[in-house]
């Protein structure tokens, strides 16, 4: 007699939203974390994620983002947080540049709203910021970001509230799968289910999901200043924003508590061998790209460091999402890859994985993050 219908292994941002959409259709479902809930030592941390319909990494994202809205919306009126704010977000690079080009397809394909405008009237709305001359701005209106800590909270009070079991601080150290189901063997105990979620974060090593699909994990660092004029980078004044510089694609959130506004690099990142031997203190030159950064795009802000953080991208080798069923166990459907740009989607992939769980389909447009567009696995 199995102890579950389904064992969500890693309750991080996906496996958090895994666990509450499974237990919100009455299944039997237990999640089981290395660490605490909303922990900071994987890739869920850091006070804000950027949410955003200016999808420049693929057009086939915006249905997925459309959703991921719509339930957002419905966690905050389940769980009474706030958790998404639509603060605005302005977009800047070269004409010529990906990031651009990626928002001019987008635009293209999508009916959304938008306005584009150059840097000087860029300039003119958000005088804090100075940008090179040449670039082209977009701004989205329904940009902003989201309560990251919390969004990973509600999701695992609601997935409780709704029935889910929960065990922290316990480790999964192996999963086997056979014809009747699953089985796993966590630092403290045995447990069977029918089927098995693995949402494992940097830890989708190859081996431990048994796929010979590489993730190159990136160390990356997030950093809070504070300033004497603080009060103009504030929420309501200041919006979200990515600018795509020459020297690397950098981004930002308005300051929403004392640790003031939030910049880090998109771009870049050193290779992490083994995420439990991630290097988590602030090593020197680890802070110079957003230093210059701040330097030639926000120069007035008289930085005060208030806090760092350090974090992981698990990175494809396309930089799109791996969603799908394990080719060679058909109890255990997995989520992983989420290549630096997944957390906005955590509430619909959650869906999705209930979806691929219960049904083994899903009518959410994911094919495009299935496992069958690399040649070996
Ligand atoms: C600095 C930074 C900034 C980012 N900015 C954005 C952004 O602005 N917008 C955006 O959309 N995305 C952003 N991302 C990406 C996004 O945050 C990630 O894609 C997303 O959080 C990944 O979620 P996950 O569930 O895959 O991983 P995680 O949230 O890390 O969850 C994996 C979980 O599995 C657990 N686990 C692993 N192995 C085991 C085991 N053996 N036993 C038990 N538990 C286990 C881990 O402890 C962890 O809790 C950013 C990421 C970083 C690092």
């Amino acid at each position: 007699m199995p102890n579950y219908d389904v064992i969500v292994l890693g309750l991080g941002g996906m496996g958090s939203a895994a666990l509450y959409h499974l237990a919100k259709r009455g299944v039997r479902v237990c999640g089981v974390e290395q660490f605490g809930i909303a922990h900071d030592m994987g890739s869920s941390h850091g006070q804000t994620r950027m949410i955003r319909k200016a999808y420049f990494e693929h057009p086939d994202y915006i249905p997925l983002v459309e959703r991921a809205y719509t339930l957002w919306r419905e966690l905050e009126a389940e769980s009474g947080a706030e958790l998404l704010v639509e603060s605005g977000l302005l977009l800047s690079g070269k004409p010529n540049s990906g990031l651009i080009r990626g928002l001019e397809t987008c635009y293209r394909v999508h009916n959304l709203p938008h306005e584009r405008f150059n840097a000087a009237e860029g300039m003119k709305r958000y005088p804090q910021f100075t940008l090179p001359e040449e670039h082209v701005c977009y701004w989205d209106p329904v940009g902003g970001y989201l309560r990251v800590e919390g969004c990973v909270d509600k999701h695992v009070q609601c997935a409780q509230t709704h029935g889910a079991d929960v065990l922290i601080h316990e480790d999964v150290l192996g999963w086997r799968s056979d014809k009747d189901g699953v089985s796993i063997t966590t630092t403290k105990r045995e447990m069977r289910a029918n089927k098995l979620v693995l949402t494992a974060g940097a830890w989708t090593t190859a081996s431990f999901v048994e796929l010979l699909v590489p993730l190159r994990v990136l160390r990356k660092l997030q950093f809070w200043y504070t300033s004497p004029n603080i009060a103009e980078y504030g929420r309501g004044t200041f919006p979200a924003f990515y600018v795509d510089m020459d020297s690397g694609g950098f981004y930002g959130f308005p300051a929403i508590n004392d640790l003031g506004i939030k910049l880090a690099e998109h771009t870049g990142g050193e290779r992490v061998d083994d995420p439990d031997e991630l290097d988590r203190g602030l090593r020197k030159g680890d802070e110079s790209g957003v230093r210059d950064f701040m330097g030639a795009v926000l120069p007035q802000i008289q930085p005060e460091r208030t806090k760092f953080s350090v974090c992981m991208y698990s990175m494809t080798a396309d930089e799109h999402f791996l969603v799908d069923r394990h080719p060679r166990h058909p109890n255990v459907v997995l989520a992983g890859g989420f290549s630096g740009h997944g957390f906005k989607f955590s509430s619909v992939i959650g869906e999705v994985l209930a979806d691929l769980t219960i049904n083994g389909t899903t009518q959410h447009p994911v094919g495009f993050l299935g496992l069958g567009r690399f040649t070996s696995f």
